[in-house]
């Protein structure tokens, strides 16, 4: 028996060639697709408007089959949180933000991660595996239809679009795993499929230069990079990839990127670690590098979502501000991140104990509970991107 193919797993132009090498004409591609990506569909036999023999064909064929579903909540503020199940002990998380204009959907690229930063429990669970496409789109797909059903929505494209905005922020560096990133990317800009436009597409990265370059011309959309720090000391220590690619380079890198970017800026985000990258000194660090390299550039400060083996404590709000006020002085625009989701315990590179033990749920409530005693009410909470 021929394994059946995930049609989540093809990006439009590789449909296009699956669907001809079934005989099938290009248009017959773009009807599928349409029927998966903006209907939702999974059952062949609902797709009324292709042949009764086409769907014969895929049904002993192909399969349409996003990562199962393993918890579900949803937070007070509609923030809403999916963790899903990608195989061998594996789980990764998918958020969703609304807010008044748009709708945010954070999803992940890999189960765990390499890089291994200071600061990210995702990264101080290690690098389980990359995700495939079918995994790293079918969170939206699995979200966007999941949201329509719970509002009542409508499937298809004149039923309300639930995901305005997509940003690759969830667990894993994308730029790690390229090739199914930037499929997935293809995808959420397809205008027979999400139709997403570039500037809504944020990919963040921990700083692989190669790949941003790479990115640049295979499918460039909004760029964040995780900056965290305003030497290479510094950032040697809180994101050991500053050792394989530094400041200077990552920063060039950057500028190559705003020539080819949907944005003229790149997001800089900057995690505020109570005494460690977070003086007045630093800041200012930060505007002489930024002026000697004359980036153009927003900063995105997030607060730190503390987990004790971190050993790292999240800045005061006042020391964000006035962090905050001097690179606003200078002249560079600055955004905070809002805390969000704060009930369900969503929370950006928080997940590790949670994918790892989820056999034993008791336990980690006990653990939650015990940790926010320890760190405030606050802790486990997801920011938000405030762009
Ligand atoms: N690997 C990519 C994307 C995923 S992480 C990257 O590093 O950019 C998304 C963002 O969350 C990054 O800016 C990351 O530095 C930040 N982050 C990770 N752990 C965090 C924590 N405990 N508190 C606050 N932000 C965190
Ligand atoms: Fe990986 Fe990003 Fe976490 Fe660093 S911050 S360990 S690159 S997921």
């Amino acid at each position: 028996m021929t394994t059946l193919t995930n049609l989540l797993d093809l990006d439009p132009a590789q449909l296009v060639a699956w669907c001809g090498a079934l005989g099938e004409k290009p248009f017959r591609a773009k009807q599928l697709q349409r029927w998966i990506h903006q209907y939702g569909a999974s059952d062949f036999e609902s797709m009324t408007d292709l042949a009764k023999s086409l769907r014969d064909k895929l049904k002993t064929r192909a399969i349409v089959s996003a990562p199962a579903i393993i918890s579900d909540h949803t937070s007070t503020d509609g923030t809403r949180k999916w963790l899903v199940d990608v195989g061998n002990g594996n789980a990764v998380e998918t958020v969703f933000i609304p807010e008044e204009n748009r709708g945010t959907l954070c999803i992940s690229t890999q189960a765990g991660c390499a890089v291994n930063c200071r600061f990210c429990s995702t990264g101080k669970q290690g690098f389980s595996r990359n995700l495939s496409v079918g995994e790293i789109i079918g969170q939206l797909w699995m979200a966007e239809f999941e949201l329509r059903r719970t509002k009542g929505i409508a499937p298809g494209p004149k039923g309300e679009r639930q995901i305005t905005n997509v940003v690759m922020m969830g667990m894993g560096e994308p730029l790690l795993n390229y090739e199914p990133t930037v499929t997935a990317l293809k995808l959420m800009l397809d205008d027979n499929a999400y139709g997403l436009s570039r500037r809504r597409v944020t990919l963040s990265t921990s700083g692989v230069v190669p790949m941003i370059d790479k990115l640049s011309q295979d499918c460039a959309v909004a760029l964040a990079v995780s900056l965290h720090a305003s030497n290479d000391k510094l950032r040697d220590n809180l994101v050991p990839l500053n050792k394989k690619y530094p400041l200077a380079e990552l920063i060039a890198a950057c500028k190559r990127y705003l020539d080819f970017a949907p944005r003229d800026f790149v997001t800089l985000e900057y995690c505020m670690l109570d005494g460690v990258n977070d003086t007045d000194a630093h800041a200012r660090e930060l505007v002489a590098l930024i002026a000697k390299h004359d980036l153009s550039c927003k900063f995105n400060l997030i607060p730190f979502n503390p987990f004790p083996e971190s050993g790292l404590l999240r800045s005061a709000n006042p020391r964000i501000k006035a962090f905050a006020q001097i690179l606003m002085d200078a002249g560079i625009v600055t955004t905070i991140r809002k805390t969000r989701g704060d009930d369900i315990d969503a929370a950006c590179g928080q997940l590790a104990g949670e994918v790892q033990d989820r056999t034993n749920v008791q336990d980690r409530m006990q653990k939650m509970a015990g940790y926010q005693e320890k760190y405030g009410k606050n802790f486990g909470r997801i920011v938000e991107i405030s762009e």
